[in-house]
């Protein structure tokens, strides 16, 4: 249903999208995931055709975005970054002007609107300035302008951004109740909003795809190696050279938290169970364990690990790539 292909978009000399290729189906949530700057405004503004790509192209339900504009926008409804709200009009007045601007026939008009403000529960502000409302409420506006038309695709860039914790809830479970009937992609920097609402999460760094899979296998992939995270009162260094060179591990990564007291992870290497004999060369050096527990990988580590190194890890390459394939194949 969306095709990117080849994507590429230079601000000047600097490459903000970098040759980036997925396909999206319909009926799902999707999630674009990356640190600030990472590229997903720019990603969005040019599949709903704010923005030119340098390169590639953006094909909604088989129309090229920059080629036959009104029918791919037709199927698009659209949340930026900086929703163009305009402060001295009313809700109503807004969501009016809104839906003469998206081609709405005058008849329907009225029904939309209403229908809109009612999903997204503002129908008891309506006759309110836009100016004298909070962030929250107008957030929700610039997702009633979003849903106007009820289009197959909506895209929200940051939609949480900005908002309380109860603000952020309300606008989680919007988007929720929005994907039993829509194709969902919004974009967001932090991990948990894309793990807890998102089916399928592309991870986007420096203007590259890395990963794109279910937040699931995302953790499987990389949750091959297991970790121990232990508490001493010893030194890091200490630490470190105690555990430096002990088979079974393949890397100690230590921090000293608040209290003074030093946390290590240390990552095993693939089958090993290494608590044992870690507690027994800490009781060889008479430095007693605090806390030694056994955890996973979290799709922390496993962002952290795409977005930090220059290099993408080859299990996440080949498994995109395999994806593309498979996408290609059955995309509608
Ligand atoms: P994100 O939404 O992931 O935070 P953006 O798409 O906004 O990332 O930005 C990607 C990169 O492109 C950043 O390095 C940003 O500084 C740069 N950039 C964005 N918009 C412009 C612009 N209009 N002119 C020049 N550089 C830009
Ligand atoms: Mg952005």
């Amino acid at each position: 249903m969306i095709e990117v292909r080849n994507l590429v978009k230079k601000y000047g000399t600097h490459l903000a999208v970098d040759h980036l290729d997925f396909t999206m189906r319909s009926g799902r949530i999707y999630g674009f995931l990356g640190p600030n700057g990472a590229g997903k405004s720019t990603t969005m503004n040019i599949m709903t055709g704010y923005l030119g790509a340098t390169e590639g192209e953006v094909l909604i339900d088989g129309h090229d975005i920059l080629k036959e504009p009104e029918k791919a926008k037709r199927h698009i409804g659209y949340l930026p970054e900086q929703p163009p709200l305009y402060l001295d009009m009313t809700v109503r007045e807004y969501l009016e002007f809104a839906a003469e601007l998206k081609g709405i026939a005058r008849e329907k008009r009225k029904e939309q609107i209403t229908e809109a403000e009612k999903l997204v529960k503002i129908k008891d502000t309506e006759h309110r300035l836009i100016k004298n409302l909070s962030k929250g409420y107008r957030q929700r506006v610039g997702l009633a302008q979003a849903v106007l038309g009820f289009p197959e695709i909506i895209i929200l860039d940051e939609p949480t951004v900005g908002l309380d914790p109860k603000q952020i809830i309300e606008i989680r479970n919007l988007i929720r109740g929005l994907a039993r009937k829509h194709t969902v992609i919004l974009s967001s920097h932090i991990l948990a909003e894309v793990r807890e609402v998102c089916d399928h999460i592309l991870i986007i760094s420096r203007g590259r795809l890395v990963a794109s899979d279910t937040p699931e296998n995302l953790e499987k992939m990389l949750g091959e190696h297991d970790q121990i995270e232990l508490e001493t009162d010893a030194q890091p260094s200490q630490v470190r050279l105690i555990l430096k060179n002990m088979p079974g591990i393949e890397s100690v990564e230590t921090r000293t938290d608040s209290a003074g007291k030093t946390w290590a992870k240390i990552t095993e290497k693939k089958g090993e169970d290494v608590r044992e004999s870690v507690f027994r060369v800490f009781a060889g050096a008479q430095i007693p364990l605090l806390t030694l527990k056994a955890t996973g990988t979290t799709l922390e580590d496993v962002f952290m690990e795409l977005t930090q190194k220059d290099t993408v890890p080859k299990a996440f390459s080949d498994k995109t790539k395999r994806e593309e394939a498979e996408n290609d194949a059955g995309s509608v």
